[in-house]
């Protein structure tokens, strides 16, 4: 038997498992999940439902049809525009499979999500990126390394993960009017800005938004993502569907979510201000710098390590480490008292 390592794919001895941190313990800010766990009246209706069930010996619906009918009345469009996935990253994954070949390109900001250039290498795929705006003319940037490297997909990340900021409408309509590619808009952290592309892409056939229940709706544990895109797209993206992919709770449950989108949005709309108060807070303090955010996290520089401050407090937030002699560490906003805590540990830091 040879050394298994040999036996595994190469290209593969270079890459990390995610291995994000364990679940519990302290306060977790380090994900971007929702600090509120479901309205009572979904988990009634799951207990109701489990109660009833006869159905959980069978395999779930693989055409999602139910959730997908609730999601095509959320946007007023057709359920045909719409597929669902495990969390959006198996989106991602679904696209990189259906659109590149070995050595194809993807182009995207940076930072950004790291999924998209993970989830491209992973398919056989490599990812060339120019740094982060959010203005026409990072735009043109962007499609231009697109272009130059014939790039098969290009991922707009709006509001930016892990910078926090949207794009104008301006820039995005301008990616979308001049890619010569597959345009991936990815709205994990839309809901928090309140805007959404899905009800102007119709006109765009090469657009697909991707969008989670796991942020702004607080399922982060039931793993469930959708695509929105032209029929034809999503037919393409459904040959790289796996059969059975979501499991019959997380559909009823991303259903039932769905039909209660106004709870939803006006939960965002507390985090957003919750946000903009922690905001506030932390603008007072002169060693450290919080970028403008139109999401439910966000990212703070400074010359000073954040992360342990934090930690110190039992506060845990995503640490991206430093560069150039710059930290940087991403919070996300949680319950009032959560962010009183951060704001509070901040303050009281003198660092040195
Ligand atoms: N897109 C972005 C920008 C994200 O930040 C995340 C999660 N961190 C995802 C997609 C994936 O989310 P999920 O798979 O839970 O839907």
């Amino acid at each position: 038997m040879k050394d298994i390592e040999n036996l595994a794919r190469r290209g593969l001895a270079d890459m990390e498992p995610y291995l994000p941190s364990p679940p519990d313990g302290g306060i977790k800010l380090d994900a971007n999940e929702s600090p509120w766990n479901l309205p009572s009246s979904i988990r009634l209706k799951l207990i109701q439902w489990l109660d009833d069930a006869e159905n959980l010996n069978r395999y779930p619906d693989t055409g999602n049809t139910a959730l997908r009918g609730s999601i095509a009345r959320h946007w007023e469009i057709s359920p045909s525009n719409v597929t669902c996935g495990v969390g959006s990253d198996q989106l991602i994954d679904m696209i990189c499979r259906v659109f590149l070949e070995p050595g194809d390109c993807v182009a995207a900001f940076r930072p950004t999500f790291g999924m998209y250039a993970a989830t491209a290498e992973l398919n056989h795929g490599r990812a060339v990126s120019v740094p982060v705006g959010y203005d026409t003319r990072a735009a043109q940037e962007l499609l231009r390394a697109a272009g130059e490297n014939g790039a098969k997909i290009i991922f707009l990340c709006s509001p930016n993960n892990p910078t926090g900021r949207a794009m104008s409408d301006d820039a995005i309509f301008h990616v979308l009017e001049n890619a010569e590619c597959v345009v991936v808009l990815d709205e994990a952290y839309a809901d928090f800005k309140g805007t959404s592309f899905v009800g102007r892409i119709a006109e765009y056939p090469n657009a697909i938004v991707i969008r989670t229940f796991s942020k702004a709706y607080g399922l982060a544990g039931i793993r469930v993502g959708y695509a929105i895109a032209s029929q034809a797209v999503i037919r393409l993206i459904n040959k790289a569907k796996p059969p059975f992919n979501i499991p019959a709770i997380s559909q009823l449950l991303a259903e039932w979510a769905m039909d209660e989108a106004d709870e939803f949005a006006s939960r965002a709309k507390s985090i957003a201000a919750a946000r903009d108060r922690l905001m506030e807070t932390l603008a007072a303090i002169d060693w450290l710098d919080a970028e403008p955010s139109d999401a439910n996290f966000v990212l703070l520089t400074s010359r000073f390590d954040i992360a342990p401050l934090l930690a110190s407090g039992g506060v845990r937030a995503r640490d991206f480490g430093v560069r150039d002699g710059i930290r940087r560490v991403r919070v996300t906003v949680g319950t009032d008292e959560e962010n009183k805590k951060v704001g509070d540990l901040l303050c009281a830091a003198r660092p040195k």
